[in-house]
């Protein structure tokens, strides 16, 4: 595979209510997209920074939808940050799991007739999952942190962090509140993808199964 080149193009200061924060603009040699960096505090050449890789999602970041958990993990990654003081938040523009929001939003009419969201992914000719991480991990480097505590609740994200050559340190859970509309979605993340949610806490009120999660206590 070509050496990934990222390029940081711009950077701006990003005041919001919780602090100061410093967004990055970056393009890469791998695709044609604008990937970004929110940053808040010195963080080159320093360990154990906090860190979220955060995979675009026009409807859960921007509108707040209810149907996935991503705009509830960004604010608490963000919230997190701004708490601790430092940390970087990797946004990437890979929205709909890496399959684009026209494909996204065809998969959420599927999934209305009763497709989980994997098998509308593979209904539509995708995989389950077109992530790629190295981009984020080409940022990281960049940026100059030498080790970093991730946000995540995906193991994949974490091996592929490592493969792209970044240390990490510690995985930070990122949960998220189980409600009736994202439960089945959870469920599906922790049961076919792996992810380690502990769907123990799902109110009483959503009965899906019994599977638990094998999280460590935060
Ligand atoms: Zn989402």
């Amino acid at each position: 595979m070509e050496k990934i080149i990222v390029e940081r193009r711009v950077q701006s200061r990003i005041p919001i209510p919780e602090g100061d924060f410093h967004l990055s603009l970056y393009t890469t040699n791998q695709d044609d997209k604008e990937h970004l960096a929110v940053v808040m505090g010195q963080v080159e050449e320093k360990d154990n920074v906090l860190v979220r890789v955060h995979s675009e999602c026009f409807t859960g970041d921007v509108l707040g939808s209810l149907r996935c958990d991503c705009g509830d993990q960004l604010n608490r990654a963000m919230n997190r940050i701004a708490h601790y003081g430092e940390g970087v938040v990797i946004y990437l523009r890979q929205e709909g799991r890496g399959i684009g929001l026209l494909d996204k939003l065809r998969a959420y009419n599927l999934q209305d007739q009763g497709l989980d969201t994997v098998d509308a992914n593979l209904a539509l000719g995708h995989q389950a999952d077109e992530r790629d991480y190295s981009i984020a991990a080409g940022i990281l480097a960049d940026i100059g942190v030498k080790s970093i505590q991730l946000m995540t609740n995906n193991p994949l994200k974490i091996e592929a962090l490592i493969e792209g050559g970044i240390p990490v340190s510690k995985r930070i859970p990122l949960e998220t509140d189980v409600t009736l509309e994202n439960a089945e979605y959870l469920f599906t993340k922790a049961q076919r993808m792996h992810h380690m949610l502990n769907l123990n806490v799902m109110p009483a009120s959503i009965v899906l199964g019994n599977i638990g999660g094998e999280n460590e206590p935060t």
